[in-house]
Parts: structure tokens; C-alpha cells; sequence
């Protein structure tokens, strides 16, 4: 029989976690297929874990894996892949957003032949027009500048094939945008159009600073447009530079003076702002290489329940696997 891992990563989500449970575990008995719910516990301070154990002591088919921190939804997904064991496997949230009832529509397109499925947002309940203007926008820019297709309005819930997950297992990078990666693989992809829904229960865990290092993920990893610009800026501005030279000549000629000092403070301004600017994207690639080049872990894991093999230990996995 066919397994399916169903990937879910929560993080202080204690009022969701039966829900969570309860909802998932009824679909996944009514498809006839093997399951697993992965759980990962990235580094809650609340009942999360303690919820999860007393789960997972009932029910086999519940997985814990357990951070020393919290790490971020992008590494705690990348957790659940690492651990899963299933044929396809199912990434969403724990707040019930994402309704789990798609589900058996996802395996059925896999069945199809399809080796990703992924969710498409129609519409967005329970949100606030900030979050919702703010995607809609970074969707539609890195769309644009994305060296790969990454659909707009999609989040992490989606169907990988269990070949799709072996090669994101072979990705080490530390900035991850799960989305992006995804589509890199490359494979058959379809999506599914959806409604999504209101929070079960809770405040959402993605504060505004976590939404911008996502779409600084999203953007800095998937394209390197932001530094042809700062190269054709430095074009344009040397042009321009040119041109006020001569403006200058001609103004001293002339002895037309006063206008020129307020021309040369704000040309000053402009041009250091957008030294400043042009220095600010170079760091966020360099920040990307000085990560990677620490070779850190990309994870921490404290405990385990129903985990059980050697097989399916990221790090302890002989190199001979990883090649
Ligand atoms: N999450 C996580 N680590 C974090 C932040 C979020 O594992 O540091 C999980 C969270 O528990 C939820 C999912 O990621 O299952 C999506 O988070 P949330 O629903 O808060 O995001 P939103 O839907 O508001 O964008
Ligand atoms: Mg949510």
C-alpha cells in the first residue's frame, strides 16, 4: 500500500493541535492509504510538545520531531521533508488555513501522474488587507524576477512526489523558500485553486519581520536581477555625473553659483543614498555566502517520538546516500 507523509510544522500553535489532529486524521482513514502525520515542534514555548506527546503515545501513525529552537517555518517544513517516509508528501499549516479536505483531490492528480500539486489562493479570509496587499505584490515581483516560474498566490501547501522530495533533500542552503525550491526541481506540476480559510485558533506566528526575510528568501535566492541593477545604476550615474560636470564648467564660466550649491548638496544625497543602496543588495547576497560558507546545520533536533530508523536521520546518513 501506498504511504503518504502528511508534513505539518507548528510552532506555539497549543490551540490548534487536536483540531489539527482530529482533521487530518479523519481524511487520511477515509483515502485507504498508509499515513504518517509528521509533526515538527519548532521550539514552542507553550503546550505544543507536551500535546503532541501525549498524540503521539496513542497513535503510531504520529511522528514527533522536535527543535532545540525555533528555527522558522521554512527549516521546520524542511524537517518534515527530511523525515518523511511516504511515497507523496503533504505540506500544510497546523492552523487549519489550508483546508486538509483537498487533500484526496491532491493524491488523486499524483495518482494522475502529476509529481507536484500545488494550492492556489482565490481568496484569503481573516486577514488583514496589509498581509493580503503586501503578497499579492511580492507574488507578482518575484514572479518577475524569479530565474524559475514560481506560481503567485501559493503557499507551502502542496503534494510533492517522493522524487521531488529525495532532490530537495540533496539542497543544503540555509535561506530557504521551500516554494522556490520546488519549483527549481522542475517535474509535472498542476495546481488546485482554493479558498482560504480563517485561522482555528491562535494570532499568526508570521510577524512582519519573519514575512520579510521570507520574501528576502524568496527574492535574493531566486534571482540575481537586483545586482544587474546596481551595475546599470552605476552606468546611468556615471553618465549623469559626466553631464554635471560639464553643467559645472559651464556654470562657473558664467558665474551662475548660487543655485549650484543646492544642486551639488542634493546630488551629493542622491548619490550617497544610492552608494548606500547598491551596498545594501550586495550584502544580502554576500550575508547568503558568509551563512553558507559556515556549513552551520540547518537544524537542531531535541526529541523524537515514533521516529524511529537510522535510514531516516538527515546527518548520520552515510555520504555514500547523499551522493
Ligand atoms: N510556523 C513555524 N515556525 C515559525 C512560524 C510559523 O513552524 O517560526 C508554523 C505555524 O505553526 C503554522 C505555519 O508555520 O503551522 C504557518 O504559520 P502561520 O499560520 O502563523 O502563518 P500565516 O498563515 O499567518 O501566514
Ligand atoms: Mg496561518
Amino acid at each position: 500500500m501506498k504511504k503518504i507523509s502528511v508534513i505539518v510544522p507548528m510552532y506555539n500553535e497549543e490551540e490548534v493541535v487536536q483540531e489539527c489532529y482530529n482533521r487530518l486524521t479523519t481524511i487520511m482513514q477515509g483515502t485507504f492509504y498508509n499515513y504518517e502525520l509528521i509533526m515538527i515542534n519548532d521550539g514552542s514555548h507553550d503546550e505544543t510538545l507536551p500535546k503532541l506527546q501525549r498524540i503521539a503515545e496513542k497513535d503510531k501513525h504520529i511522528k514527533v520531531v522536535s527543535f532545540s529552537r525555533n528555527f522558522g517555518h521554512q527549516i521546520a517544513v524542511t524537517a518534515g521533508i527530511d523525515y518523511a517516509q511516504g511515497d507523496a508528501l503533504i505540506i500544510i499549516d497546523a492552523d487549519m488555513q489550508d483546508p486538509p479536505e483537498l487533500m484526496p483531490q491532491m493524491i488523486g492528480l499524483w495518482e494522475q501522474g502529476y509529481e507536484v500539486v500545488y494550492a492556489k489562493r482565490k481568496k484569503r479570509q481573516g486577514e488583514t488587507w496589509f498581509k493580503k496587499m503586501t503578497a499579492a505584490c511580492f507574488y507578482r515581483v518575484l514572479n518577475r524576477l524569479a530565474s524559475v516560474h514560481i506560481p503567485v498566490d501559493t503557499g507551502d501547501f502542496r503534494l510533492i512526489d517522493q522524487k521531488v522530495a529525495d532532490q530537495l533533500r540533496r539542497l543544503s542552503e540555509h535561506h530557504r523558500f521551500i516554494r522556490g525550491l520546488v519549483s527549481w526541481t522542475g517535474y509535472r506540476q498542476t495546481a488546485i485553486t482554493y479558498e482560504r480559510d480563517e485561522r482555528f485558533a491562535g494570532e499568526t506566528k508570521y510577524p512582519l519581520k519573519k514575512m520579510l526575510t521570507l520574501a528576502g528568501d524568496g527574492i535574493f535566492s531566486f534571482s540575481d536581477k537586483p545586482l544587474q541593477w546596481v551595475l546599470y545604476m552605476g552606468m546611468l550615474f556615471f553618465t549623469i555625473s559626466i553631464c554635471l560636470l560639464v553643467l559645472g564648467i559651464i556654470a562657473s564660466i558664467s558665474g551662475w553659483s548660487g543655485t549650484l550649491a543646492i544642486w551639488l548638496i542634493c546630488t551629493m544625497f542622491f548619490f550617497g543614498s544610492t552608494l548606500l543602496l547598491a551596498l545594501g543588495i550586495m550584502g544580502q547576497y554576500v550575508l547568503r555566502i558568509h551563512k553558507e560558507s559556515r556549513g552551520r546545520p540547518l537544524y537542531i533536533v531535541d526529541k523524537k517520538m515514533n521516529v524511529d530508523s537510522y535510514e531516516t536521520e538527515p546527518y548520520y546518513q552515510p555520504v555514500e546516500k547523499m551522493l
